[in-house]
């Protein structure tokens, strides 16, 4: 029906995933994305023509679902947590900026800082940012300055994509700089495949962090002056008479 949904499915599981965007996958003939993605929809997936391709497809990918929707289908391209943060709906919009003859709808989802902060406890009870320390589309000395930034801000930090195959000791790099404004001790934590196999959570220092290898399956969160490890939970206190 010449139409997108750029859906967000969540962090891993289907009961992660909203009612909308559980809809929007069953009207669509054709489903687009990143390989694992299609993967952890199983039988979602089962009776719909699948266009799958691996990390750093994504332009080739939008494009497939672009001219797939020209050609009369209802195409999904998912996305893991939410479509809209560091997922595909800006690059179709950019595709599309021109083309007026295919209807889109982002459908949102669960990103992994939300899902995450659920695992740690309540690490964003008050302001946070979140920065992701991917180079692949950002110059590093950017990444720098809003790592800086926000160091300098004492609110919570948000990171995504941890760590970058040709950059491997981004964490480090960002954690000495969190560092040059922020203690040692500031809480923090990480989580690792969350709703999914092999899910993990941690909480530990700043000064630990630092030398804490993590992958690209993980999301980390650095807390503010006022972020506190409350019986093994990660928490932001809002400063409620108590
Ligand atoms: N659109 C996604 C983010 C894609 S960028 C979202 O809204 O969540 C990819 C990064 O997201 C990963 O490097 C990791 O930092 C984070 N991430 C996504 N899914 C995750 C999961 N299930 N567990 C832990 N981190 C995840």
């Amino acid at each position: 029906m010449n139409e997108i949904y750029i859906v967000g499915i969540g962090p891993g599981g289907i009961s992660d995933m909203t009612p909308r965007a559980v809809a929007a996958i069953d009207h669509c003939d054709v489903i687009c994305g990143y390989d694992r993605y299609i993967d952890l929809l199983g039988e979602m997936a089962a009776d719909k023509q699948v266009i799958k391709n691996g990390m750093r497809g994504e332009v080739k990918r939008c494009q497939s679902a672009i001219s797939l929707a020209r050609d009369g289908h209802s195409v999904a391209v998912v996305c893991s947590g939410d479509a809209g943060i560091y997922g595909m709906a800006g690059l179709i919009h950019e595709m599309l900026s021109d083309d007026t003859s295919i209807r889109t709808e982002v459908v949102p989802g669960i990103t992994a800082a939300i899902s995450g902060a659920a695992l740690l406890g309540a690490p964003l009870m008050n302001d946070f940012a979140v920065i992701s320390l991917s180079d692949q589309l950002t110059p590093w000395d950017r990444i720098e300055k809003r790592v800086a930034a926000v160091a300098a801000a004492d609110m919570v930090v948000v990171f995504y994509n941890p760590m970058s195959h040709h950059r491997p000791d981004t964490l480090k790099r960002a954690c000495e700089i969190l560092l040059e404004s922020r203690p040692e001790d500031t809480v923090c934590g990480w989580v690792k495949n969350i709703g999914r196999d092999g899910q993990k959570i941690s909480i530990l220092t700043l000064g630990e962090l630092k030398d804490t290898g993590l992958d690209m399956l993980c999301t980390v969160f650095i807390g503010a002056s006022d972020t506190k490890n409350l019986n093994g939970r990660m928490v932001t206190v809002r400063g409620y008479d108590i």
